[in-house]
């Protein structure tokens, strides 16, 4: 019998939900991917480019002009100058960024804190790496660091905290103060920091996204991890880059190269022309998707759901406590998906230790205007 080094992992939640809405004919608001398509000039640069015969291995560390294109976004929404050859990787996604980050950096016996609800691949890459993760639950019902909590977490053993903003699935945000209360915790120990922040550019009513790469003192001992995939609307290509000092990028390197050894090629070149060409679209995403948070959440001020509206990301938590508090959430989110044709993904899975009370699922609103309103007006009727 194969001794399994994941023992307690199983199929993820976004797969099971993903099939059982198809199985079932429900609308899919479960898994995080939009139902339109990323921008037509995007998909024909890179048929362009397949085109053109760039097919052959990428290099190593990413398509120089992608990397270009990225250390200008950086220096355009941040302000920070990054070297796009000696801290930009591409990777292929961001999952696997924050796994090659996880594996450069962790060994047996390190302890590494998330905070839950955490996104569901940290968990098994640190334990791949020989580490240990220790939760510590974000406060509720704001989502916000508990201070206290994380600095009792902290041990001589702690390696690596890993932060997610915007938030999935909450679509909490981290401030600057937080940043720089982190700073003020972590400055004399040997901690280093993931910054998730796949959902950056995913924020709305005027908030600005406080990024790691703009605060120089946390920057230096951190992997900054974004994704085109939610920026550009293609989940599906799987495209990632993380961004860290030249030390850190160089032992992150190493990890990568055995990983994929590089991202996918004609995909990098439409993305580095896409971006020249069109700088706008990214400061247009936060108007794009607040929109669509508006439309669902005004259309579902009609039913028996409360939510307070995402501050980011394209999810949005609504809890269901009026309609069947008798139901744990994993049992909603089907009873939701198989009874009123609607999927939705359960929070308590991204817990080590749910909240017994906790009624909340997440609905992800990356969608047509015609299925959100399809969608709407199945959860209005219940
Ligand atoms: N990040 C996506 C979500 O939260 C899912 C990605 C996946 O299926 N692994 O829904």
């Amino acid at each position: 019998m194969l001794h399994s080094k994941l023992p307690n992992v199983g199929t993820t939640i976004f797969t099971r939900m993903s099939q059982l809405a198809a199985e079932v004919g429900a609308l899919n608001l479960s898994q995080g991917f939009p139902d339109f398509d990323g921008p037509q000039a995007l998909r024909d640069a890179v048929c362009r480019h397949i085109a053109a015969g760039h097919n052959q291995y990428a290099p190593m560390t990413g398509l120089p002009a992608l990397r270009e294109q990225v250390a200008a976004k950086i220096a355009r929404c941040y302000g920070s100058s990054v070297s796009a050859e000696h801290e930009i990787t591409i990777t292929p996604g961001a999952t696997q960024a924050i796994f090659c980050a996880i594996q450069a950096l962790i060994q047996p016996g390190d302890e590494v804190v998330v905070f839950d609800p955490s996104y569901d691949s940290y968990e098994p890459s640190v334990e791949l790496a020989g580490g240990r993760c220790v939760h510590v639950p974000l406060s509720q019902p704001a989502f916000a660091i508990d201070w206290q909590r994380l600095s009792d977490a902290l041990s001589p053993r702690t390696r690596l905290i890993i932060l997610n903003s915007p938030h999935n699935p909450s679509g909490a945000l981290i401030s600057r103060a937080d940043l720089d209360r982190l700073a003020e915790l972590i400055r004399q120990r040997d901690i280093y920091l993931i910054s998730d922040e796949v959902y950056e550019h995913l924020v709305f009513d005027g908030a600005q996204h406080d990024s790691v790469l703009s605060h120089e003192e946390l920057y230096q001992r951190a992997f900054v991890v974004s994704s085109f995939g939610k920026s550009y609307h293609v989940t599906g290509w799987k495209t990632g880059y993380v961004v860290a000092p030249p030390a850190l990028s160089a032992e992150l390197r190493k990890v990568h190269q055995y990983v994929s050894f590089c991202g996918v090629t004609p995909v990098q070149w439409g993305l580095a022309d896409f971006m020249a060409e069109h700088p706008e679209h990214v400061s247009e995403l936060p108007g794009f998707y607040q929109a669509k948070r508006d439309l669902f959440c005004d259309l579902l001020a009609g039913s028996k759901f409360r939510f307070t509206r995402a501050a980011g990301t394209f999810f949005q938590l609504v809890d269901y406590s009026l309609i069947r508090p008798d139901l744990d959430d994993v049992a909603m989110a089907e009873w939701l998906t198989r009874e009123h044709g609607v999927a939705a993904i359960p929070v308590s899975v991204f817990y080590q230790q749910a909240p017994k009370d906790l009624r909340l699922v997440r609905f992800c609103f990356a969608k047509r205007e015609e299925t959100l309103g399809q969608a709407a007006e199945k959860l209005c009727a219940i």
